[in-house]
């Protein structure tokens, strides 16, 4: 431990001399050492913008620095104060009080404290499941296992950890069991190696898995063809449904679907199954909202026109919006900007256009749809991406978005790219108007139905 201290001393002094004073302030925010394991020095930062902030700019070179020091592989890992309450609760849970931490990865094994139901956007998207989580939480054993199911990205683990905290806060005195799949499986062979001679599986595995009030696993996706693993998986899910202890299980597809023994599969619909499907455009922004409370303290900072901005372009995947919004966050405060919807889009630019291939893909579809909007109403090509307002100029362009949008399904802010470079909300305002319009308009509709059926020759 004194090592430690001294090591990072070292490696302040180090980081001290390569950056600006300003940048090295944040360093100090590295409050003391918890503790260090195996070549792996724990450091304590306050909060998780910290801890995001240290880990994106100085970890990997605060690392390197120590590489230089140490002839061992030494490395500094974060965890912020609320991460570390969070693990002495879990050793407590467990009773592991010398927990080794080759056989609990810290990681992978504890909640994650912010993910509660509190933090947690309903929307239509999700309201089912978070409304079963939270049942599965207040009430004993009513739906076993509760099976939640959905994309990556879109909030199964928050609401699997949420039903967790929400445990562990009603009654600290509950055992709880999270674990990934990957980690079952990792754990199921390390434990066989142990015990070679034995056909069982080790007392440590045993004790660990069957000792809990709760079983939580997470991605049970991952359980696909490892037999071994399953066998064992199976065992433990009778013991609990057989005790009537509460089993919690996440995937991302149907139980049916899943490429497992069907006894398993079977067992899995026995329960509850629940999905989660994409936010809608509103309760994206009302994540942004939220996730915005975690990245800055004066959120007033942010204008709305920012966070529509993100949750326009980023709309599939809950985690890649939040990544989105950091982004923008870390950008404008490491280099000391407003949060204004200009540096929004510089600094986002890279990550939307990463996708490269997709992008030729959508070009390739807008050039067709333009193409073929253009001659059936007989109006030049030019119109598309031109200022004209004349209305049977704009009838064809918006047209065209629509189209784009709902057959192709092409982000909002691509199409604009497409259309001269018209901003997401004009593109927006043309796609509401032409769904209104087919509503009402017999015309609007037979044009819209003779183009697609010249698009799907
Ligand atoms: P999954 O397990 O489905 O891949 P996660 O639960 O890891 O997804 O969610 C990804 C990120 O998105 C997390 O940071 C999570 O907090 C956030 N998130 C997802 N859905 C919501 C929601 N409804 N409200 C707030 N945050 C959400
Ligand atoms: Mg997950």
């Amino acid at each position: 431990m004194e090592d430690a201290h001294r090591l990072l001393d070292n490696v302040k002094i180090g980081l001290k001399q390569e950056l600006p004073d300003a940048q090295y302030k944040t360093l100090e925010n590295i409050s003391d050492i918890y503790e260090v394991v195996d070549g792996k020095i724990y450091l304590i930062v306050p909060n998780s913008l910290e801890k995001f902030r240290i880990q994106k700019f100085y970890l990997e070179k605060m690392n390197e620095f120590l590489h230089k020091l140490t002839s061992e592989n030494w490395q500094f890992i974060l965890l912020t104060t609320e991460e570390i309450d969070n693990i002495k609760k879990n050793r407590a849970a467990f009773s592991y009080n010398d927990i080794n931490y080759d056989e609990i990865a810290i990681n992978v094994r504890s909640l994650r404290p912010e993910y509660t139901f509190e933090n947690y956007v309903v929307g239509i998207n999700n309201r089912q499941a978070y409304l079963f989580a939270v049942q599965t939480a207040n009430e004993s054993v009513v739906f076993n296992p509760l099976y939640i199911f959905g994309e990556v990205g879109l909030g199964k683990t928050h609401l699997m950890m949420a039903i967790g905290n929400s445990l562990i806060t009603n009654n600290t005195n509950i055992k709880l069991v999270y674990t990934t799949a990957q980690q079952f499986v990792e754990d199921y062979f390390k434990s066989k190696n142990k015990n070679q001679k034995s056909t069982s599986v080790s007392e440590f595995f045993d004790n660990y898995y069957r000792n809990a009030d709760v079983l939580m696993v997470d991605d049970i996706q991952y359980l696909a063809d490892r037999q071994g693993s399953q066998d064992e998986f199976f065992k433990i899910f009778e013991y609990y449904y057989e005790k009537k202890k509460q089993i919690v299980i996440t995937s991302d597809r149907p139980a049916n679907k899943l490429n497992i023994m069907d006894r398993l599969k079977s067992r899995f619909s026995w329960g509850l199954q629940v999905d989660i499907g994409r936010p809608d455009y509103e309760t994206r922004v009302r994540i942004l909202k939220q996730k915005l409370t975690f990245m800055i303290e004066n959120v007033n900072q942010v204008n709305d026109d920012v966070l529509e901005y993100i949750a326009e372009v980023f709309d599939q995947n809950v985690r890649e919006l939040e990544g989105a919004l950091r982004r923008f966050v870390s950008y404008c405060v490491s280099f000391n900007l407003p949060f204004t919807l200009e540096n929004a889009k510089i600094s986002l630019q890279a990550i939307i256009s990463s996708d490269k291939v997709q992008e030729n893909v959508a070009a390739g579809i807008a050039d067709n749809v333009q193409n073929i909007v253009s001659s059936y109403f007989n109006i030049p090509l030019k119109e598309f991406t031109g200022p004209s307002r004349k209305q049977e100029i704009v009838y064809a362009r918006n047209i065209a978005i629509y189209l784009l949008r709902v057959k192709y399904d092409i982000a909002l802010k691509k199409i604009g790219d497409f259309f001269g470079n018209r901003d997401h909300a004009t593109v927006a305002h043309a796609i509401d108007k032409i769904e209104t319009e087919l509503k009402s308009n017999p015309l609007v509709k037979q044009d819209v139905d003779n183009i697609i059926k010249k698009l799907d020759k």
